[in-house]
């Protein structure tokens, strides 16, 4: 019999999850947000089913527990960020393994996560919580410009802008407040009074980077650290991802032991996590943010197995169902790439142009368009989902910069 797992809110556009569970033989029950589409065809589906788990959270969990009563599920996962509260609670009300709730709320709140963080000794950006009622000039004082601002519980770099002096700044406090106003409060529980704020940090000038772990008993094993470039802003749209990063072996252990350390801090002591730091001086870690669920909606998976043979999903989907993990160790060295087409304007969506010279290059082991034409695409910050994803194996990191750089100009949107 296989494992009956239930996915929770992940964008069923991403196919890494639903071909994990046929090599973990698992049969995914998926959950959606309302109104969201899910293609046709999907493997290892047993059924779909929507659930508003931000609206009405009851309701949602309500649903699971009579469908685990008639036949029981062997795990409950997301690899959806917002979604990770609420997947940890339905698992410990199922009875089944997870990352405390508690973990998981520290994770979804950049501003308890950061506190955690320099309590421990990590280094961070300088940070203010605002109050955008009152004098914003006043609230930064201490901190040193650039500042980035974000909202507390934000994702996929919405709402997120650098503000080189203090008109830029309010303008980007206002900015926040907009966005969390609009669409982030949703994903709040007003049950549970969870912080929907405006966080204003220094900006760190420095290589960026990614590293997705796994964890359990026998503590937190980083997989793979990855090169996400350098961005400047205004604006931080994510656009490349190259595993793995070249780095100085003394810097990987440096990132490594903080990463770890941030684990232990903030409670993640089960499945997969994904941290982001920038390097000060290029070479002292500086955290941004960790999360207690896969990076990327499982797109990281790819990264993770093209670069180390690890699979990182069946990992996953293995401990939730089973409580063990596999054999963690590399067995290839191969360079992955992951390169976001560029939003890059607004308006309605009518396709990709160039994706059939993309698909045609040796190079490209998957081109995901997850754009549907007729979407209405806002102006960046605001982000209503990422157009397609180049996922790309190279002989070497020069390789795969060099074809970043040539998709850079064969791929882009066409406007209707
Ligand atoms: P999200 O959860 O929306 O991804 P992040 O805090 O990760 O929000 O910010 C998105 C991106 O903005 C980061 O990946 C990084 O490139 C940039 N960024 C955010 N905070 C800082 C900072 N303090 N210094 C430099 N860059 C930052
Ligand atoms: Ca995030
Ligand atoms: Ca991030």
């Amino acid at each position: 019999m296989p494992y009956r797992v239930a996915l929770i809110a992940s964008n069923p556009s991403l196919p890494f999850v639903f071909d994990a569970a046929g090599r973990a033989d698992c049969l995914i029950t998926l959950t959606t947000l309302p109104g969201a589409f899910v293609p046709a065809g999907l493997p290892h589906l047993e059924r779909t089913v929507e659930l508003d788990i931000f609206g009405d959270p009851e309701g949602a969990h309500g649903w699971l527990a009579d469908a685990h009563a008639r036949q029981p599920f062997d795990a409950v996962v997301t690899v959806s960020e917002a979604a990770a509260p609420f997947t940890a609670d339905a698992a410990q009300r199922l009875g089944l393994r997870g990352v405390r709730p508690e973990v998981a709320r520290i994770c979804r709140d950049k501003y308890r996560q950061r506190t955690i963080m320099r309590a421990a000794g990590l280094d961070v950006p300088g940070y203010r919580l605002i109050d955008a009622g009152a004098d914003v000039g006043e609230q930064v004082a201490g901190l040193r410009f650039p500042l980035v601002v974000k909202p507390t519980n934000g994702l996929s770099s919405q709402g997120v802008s650098r503000a080189d002096d203090l008109g830029e700044l309010k303008a980007a406090v206002d900015l926040v407040q907009n966005i969390n106003a609009e669409q982030l409060g949703s994903y709040a529980d007003p049950s549970r009074a969870e912080r929907t704020g405006i966080l204003a940090e220094e900006f760190i000038d420095g290589p960026e980077y990614c590293v997705e772990a796994i964890s359990g008993p026998d503590g937190t094993t980083v997989l793979t650290i990855t090169d996400k470039g350098n961005l400047q802003g205004p604006f931080f749209e994510e656009r490349t991802f190259i595993t793995p990063a070249p780095l100085e072996p003394a810097v990987a252990a440096r990132i490594t032991e903080a990463v770890l350390t941030a684990h232990r801090e903030t409670g993640i002591d089960f499945g997969a996590s994904h941290t982001e730091l920038r390097l000060r001086d290029g070479e002292s870690p500086v955290l941004l943010e960790i999360a207690a669920r896969m990076g990327g909606s499982g797109t990281v998976h790819y990264l993770v197995e093209t670069a180390t043979g690890v699979d990182f999903l069946g990992a996953m989907l293995r401990q939730a169902c089973r409580g063990d993990l596999p054999d963690l160790r590399p067995t290839r060295q191969r360079v992955a790439g992951d390169w976001i087409v560029p939003v890059t304007g607004h308006g309605t969506f009518a396709g990709l142009s160039g994706a059939d010279v993309v698909r045609r290059h040796p190079d490209t082991r998957l081109l995901l368009e997850l754009m549907r034409p007729g979407a209405e695409v806002p102006q960046w910050p605001r982000f209503v989902g990422y157009p397609a994803f180049v996922l790309s194996e190279h002989s070497t990191h020069r390789d795969c910069l060099d074809f970043h750089a040539w998709l850079e100009g064969v791929i882009g949107i066409a406007w209707a």
